[in-house]
């Protein structure tokens, strides 16, 4: 709950005041999006639901263009989920986490299939679609069915611990910034008031310097009459992401094909493809190629490449040394042969097209980011 440090509620304005105050802005300043229906009209459904599920990794603006994409190909929820798993998979490359990708396509060919191509309004019913969380869920009921659901993201988290002064650090807060947001959910366009929440956060109610005048909170604002609101919401320092440490093996052929092999479905990266490698392991210092050899896709003179390739994941960060081989043949290997030149047709995780570009550069095959 709001700590001692909350307005009081003899000092704020009331809940319907903030409601009609946020939808009067909301009318004037309502960001334009792809998936967003115009003003008065109804929002497709799945236009909502896939918008929602990409936006949970990543920028507005960087959704968009991902966004289209998919509409283009697959205009109906049930295009979708007819879809070749691994087409939605190359599709949504460089779009985060592939389990999301695969929960996506699951979820499609449960709502094509077992429910007629509808999806469900209530926020419970969509609970229990694959890859459908609490935030989701919420998302959908309110955007696509003006639901009256409290839709927290990151955003609306910010505007409400600003507008009540919650101090409590995230993601202890949680809680109790969800039953702040309830209380603000009108029952009148509780849509818009959703839509009008995060279009508060992404343009006014920003994480640096919020423009407390522009705002059609500021008289209300408890976080602002504090002169807190910048620091808001307080988060508990994050621990440190641990260093692991790993082998690359690319490996090529007499063709100058190299190989792939996929990823266990589950866990990181699941069911995307990948350079066979060493185990990614904390530890000090890159291992020699000689250490890792127990893990290489085949007998061969590795030679180390110059340089380190790196990447950073959720809750860690990844050194590669990469070696490089080569078999005259085609030994029966758990994986697939790819030509070089095609490599870019591949559901190539981020991690795996920057190893590519790393070899192409000390190839001298051209600059260091065209695998
Ligand atoms: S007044 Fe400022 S801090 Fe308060 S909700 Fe508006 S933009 Fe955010």
């Amino acid at each position: 709950m709001p700590d001692s440090s909350s307005s009081s509620p003899d000092s704020s304005p009331g809940a319907a005041d903030l409601q009609r105050r946020l939808l009067d802005w909301y009318d004037r300043h309502r960001r334009t999006l792809p998936w967003r229906a115009p003003p008065g009209g109804r929002a497709d459904p799945y236009h909502v639901w896939l918008s929602e599920i990409m936006l949970q990794q990543t920028t507005v603006a960087a959704v968009g263009a991902y966004f289209r994409d998919f509409v283009a190909r697959w205009p109906t929820v049930q295009d979708l989920a007819d879809a070749d798993l691994d087409d939605v998979l190359r599709a949504w490359a460089g779009l985060g986490y592939y389990a999301r990708a695969r929960n996506l396509h699951k979820c499609a060919r449960v709502v094509a299939h077992d429910r007629g191509g509808r999806f469900p309004e209530d926020e419970e019913e969509l609970r229990r679609l694959p890859g459908v969380g609490d935030y989701t869920a919420a998302a959908v009921a309110a955007i696509a069915f003006d639901r009256p659901a409290a839709v927290m993201d990151g955003n609306v988290e910010r505007v409400v611990a600003r507008l009540h002064a919650v101090t409590q650090p995230l993601p202890d807060a949680k809680p109790a910034l969800k039953v702040l947001t309830s209380a603000l959910t009108p029952a009148y366009r509780p849509g818009d008031h959703a839509q009008a929440m995060m279009d508060l956060g992404a343009t006014i109610c920003t994480p640096r310097k919020p423009k407390c005048i522009l705002c059609p909170w500021s008289g209300g604002c408890a976080g602002r009459r504090a002169g807190i609101e910048a620091g808001l919401p307080a988060k508990r320092p994050k621990p440190e992401r641990p260093t692991r440490r790993a082998v690359i093996f690319w490996l090529v052929n007499g063709k100058g094909a190299v190989l792939i092999r996929r990823r266990p479905e589950k866990g990181l990266l699941g069911g995307m493809m990948e350079f066979p490698s060493g185990p990614w392991e904390p530890r000090p210092d890159l291992p020699e190629v000689e250490a890792a050899l127990d893990s290489a896709p085949a007998r061969t003179a590795w030679k180390a490449l110059p340089g380190i390739v790196r990447h950073t994941f959720t809750h860690f960060h990844l050194e590669m040394r990469v070696a490089v081989g080569r078999v005259g043949y085609e030994p029966p290997l758990n994986g697939r042969w790819v030509p070089v030149d095609q490599l870019g047709e591949e559901a190539l995780p981020t991690v795996m097209a920057k190893v590519a570009r790393h070899v192409m550069a000390a190839a001298g095959r051209g600059p260091a980011g065209s695998p």
